[in-house]
């Protein structure tokens, strides 16, 4: 039998789960929720249905976990703990500073129903939180480095959406070559922000707006842009449209570290990604980490879990015998 998944708000993590599971035959798409009024949500998926999110609860025994696929400025530190109350449930919570109030809040709420909530999955955090823990734990006498990028943020290119004269925008984080080669051989350097990554933006200006003073608002904007080189390309809105609509990201993290009686020996452990779509990315990391919500809430585990509390072969569909036949 197949594990059951419900997919709570549909926007590009829940059209990417609903990809995800097409190429996970041991999960079933069951039901789509959404806060939008159903009948306006077209899915994919012919067998599943949309489902007011207000319905939830009478779907809590057809669904073994739900995905849960909200952002993570509001809707998340609410949706989380409110279904894991009825739901094994998975987010993709990214606001690192607020992690252990989250966890806190979905740990109460999980334990009281006795189901798994496995917080703050995806690639940062998610992924890129793992190879940190592994690199740490193996080298112990040495030094972290995470490079993001190249890649689209979204936030920076909604700060130059609120310009004024600004149309559209899109923003690139791009790692430093130079930083990246030295982390690489091993020179353990200390870097500033300016030194580790560069910003790219790609603007649409209204008709008749003041370019050199979109320019220098972007250049000059504190946190998200005044501590990096950045720079800055006027181009029309069908270029923007051609050749930036999509969602790429990706990065490197990096430790390197020495062992040996008097430190002679270097060691650099590297683990990167370079995504053609970051949502899609984390929606496959979901997925699998819901295979190991409902395995481990299965042999009786509840509370709040995160990337670090879940074994690896939980992830994969295969068992244990054939894992360590061919992946061991
Ligand atoms: P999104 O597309 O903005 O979707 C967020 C929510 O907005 C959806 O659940 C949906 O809820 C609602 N929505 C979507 N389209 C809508 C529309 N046309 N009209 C009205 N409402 C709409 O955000 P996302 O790209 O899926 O990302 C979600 C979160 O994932 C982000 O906030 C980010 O923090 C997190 N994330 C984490 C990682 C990681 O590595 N951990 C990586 C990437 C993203 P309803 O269906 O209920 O309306």
């Amino acid at each position: 039998m197949s594990i059951r998944i419900g997919i709570l708000g549909y926007g590009n993590l829940g059209r990417g789960v609903e990809c995800a599971i097409k190429h996970n035959p041991d999960l079933e798409l069951v039901a789509v929720f959404t806060r939008r009024a159903p009948e306006t949500v077209k899915i994919l998926t012919e067998t599943a249905a949309v489902y007011s999110v207000n319905d939830a609860e009478k779907m809590k025994d057809k669904i073994d976990v739900l995905i849960i696929c909200g952002g993570s400025a509001t809707d998340l530190p609410k949706q989380t703990p409110e279904y894991a109350k009825m739901f094994n449930v998975i987010d993709s919570f990214d606001t690192h500073a607020r992690i252990p109030e989250h966890f806190d809040s979905v740990d109460a709420a999980a334990k009281e129903s006795g189901h798994i909530g496995i917080i703050s999955v995806g690639w940062d955090p998610g992924m890129f939180s793992l190879n940190r823990l592994y690199a740490n734990a193996i080298l112990t006498n040495g030094k972290d480095y995470t490079f993001w990028g190249k890649g689209v943020s979204q936030g920076h290119s909604d700060a130059v959406r609120r310009i004024k004269g600004v149309k559209d925008a899109k923003q690139y984080t791009i790692p430093v070559e130079a930083a990246l080669e030295a982390v690489r051989n091993g020179e353990n350097p200390d870097l500033t922000t300016r030194q580790k990554h560069t910003r790219e933006c790609f603007v649409v200006a209204e008709e008749g707006a003041d370019l050199a003073q979109i320019e220098n608002d972007i250049k000059t904007m504190p946190n998200y842009f005044s501590d990096y080189d950045t720079t800055v390309h006027f181009i029309s809105e069908e270029e923007l449209k051609r050749d930036h609509s999509g969602i790429p990201h990706g990065g490197f993290v990096i430790r390197s570290g020495k062992t040996g009686w008097n430190d002679e020996n270097n060691h650099v452990i590297e683990y990167s990604l370079k995504l053609d779509s970051n949502p899609e990315f984390t929606s496959s990391v979901l997925v699998a980490y819901a295979r190991a919500a409902y395995r481990m809430n299965k042999e009786g585990q509840s509370g709040a879990k995160t990337v670090f509390d879940v074994a690896p072969a939980y992830l994969c569909a295969a068992d244990g015998a054939e894992l360590r036949k061919h992946l061991l």
